[in-house]
């Protein structure tokens, strides 16, 4: 009798604690990106990796067909997610197929948007509502205006030109702009994203929009000399988006500060709460810090990840000149 008491006791505790909750299902999309530079089979294994390994999340892959190819057998059923990651940069979606994503992010569903797929969809309205700000496929001031952090506050810029831009990958010094937001909180208020390409002039119509972090485009390395949005977070309908503009490959993937936002971000979408402490190897003010394990996905680790950090694939042909 005793025995039997203490055994339930124990079950009601480890219910208490969370360690018995159902995981939080995650579909993770991918299947096109806008050329060879945004290896996809070599990064969504990356981010499910990240994901599960909180114990918080299962996920499952869809391998979308690219732009105009058959989506006759692509049924992503996202009603059986809680979120939706997009990992898929492509042109155009199949109407219903758009109707399905926004009914999902309307009623309550989460989204995770990372990098290239906000290059996505220019011709999407309701898609870039949920991203925010979006870049390239021959985004201009139609899409919106430009969004950045001037003296300290988010203003728009209406003036003309195209969208998207980046100069060459090195480590970006992250500012934290929403420190209260469960997603921030317990980060430093600065830190160093291991290398990186850092988005600037992205445009959209930046509505719902609370911009959670920034980086300074430095104009040395081609950059705008603005404090540029990293890490934002919005609202369509009863649905929660965190868009990450950070992480174009494994390298940058493997950051630490990239995986715990990822983490965090993806748990806040699901349930508006964030239970996840944050790391002790976290990065520091003037030291990046990475995940070496999770680097070494990439098999260009072995020959030398910060000589070569552009994929093998990508200097088979010459990259397009917008990306
Ligand atoms: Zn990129």
């Amino acid at each position: 009798m005793r025995k039997f008491k203490s055994a339930a006791l124990g079950s009601v505790l480890l219910m208490a604690s969370g360690a018995m909750a159902a995981p939080i299902q995650v579909l993770l999309v991918d299947g096109a990106s806008g050329g060879s530079f945004h290896n996809w089979r070599l990064t969504t294994p990356v981010l499910k990796a990240e994901l599960e390994e909180t114990g918080l999340f299962q996920v499952t892959v869809a391998i979308a067909p690219e732009s105009g190819g058959d989506f006759s057998s692509f049924k992503p059923e996202f009603g059986k997610y809680q979120v939706i990651v997009s990992n898929y940069d492509a042109p155009e979606w199949p109407a219903d197929l758009r109707r399905q994503l926004e009914q999902f992010v309307h009623q309550g569903g989460g989204l995770v948007v990372v990098h290239a797929a906000d290059n996505a969809f220019p011709g999407w309205p309701e898609y870039n509502e949920m991203t925010g700000i979006g870049g390239w496929r021959n985004r201009n001031e139609q899409a919106g205006p430009m969004w950045y952090f001037k003296e300290g506050k988010l203003v728009s810029d209406d003036s003309p030109g195209p969208a998207g831009s980046h100069g060459a990958r090195l480590p970006i010094k992250i500012v934290t702009r929403e420190p209260e937001h469960p997603i921030m909180k317990g980060l430093p208020p600065v830190w160093m994203h291991a290398t990186d390409e850092l988005y600037a002039t992205l445009r959209g119509p930046g509505k719902n929009m609370t911009v959670l972090a920034t980086a300074h485009s430095d104009p040395e390395n081609k950059g705008t000399g603005h404090d540029e949005p990293m890490l934002i977070v919005l609202s369509y309908g009863k649905g929660r988006i965190f868009h990450t503009t950070l992480g174009h490959d494994v390298m940058a993937l493997s950051c630490v500060g990239f995986m715990t936002t990822l983490q965090r971000g993806t748990e806040w979408v699901a349930t508006g709460k964030v239970t996840q402490p944050v790391p002790a190897s976290f990065p520091t003010a003037n030291t990046v810090s990475y995940r070496v394990d999770i680097a070494a996905m990439d098999p260009a680790f072995r020959k030398g990840i910060l000589t070569t950090a552009t994929p093998a694939d990508a200097m088979a042909k010459p990259a397009p000149p917008q990306k």
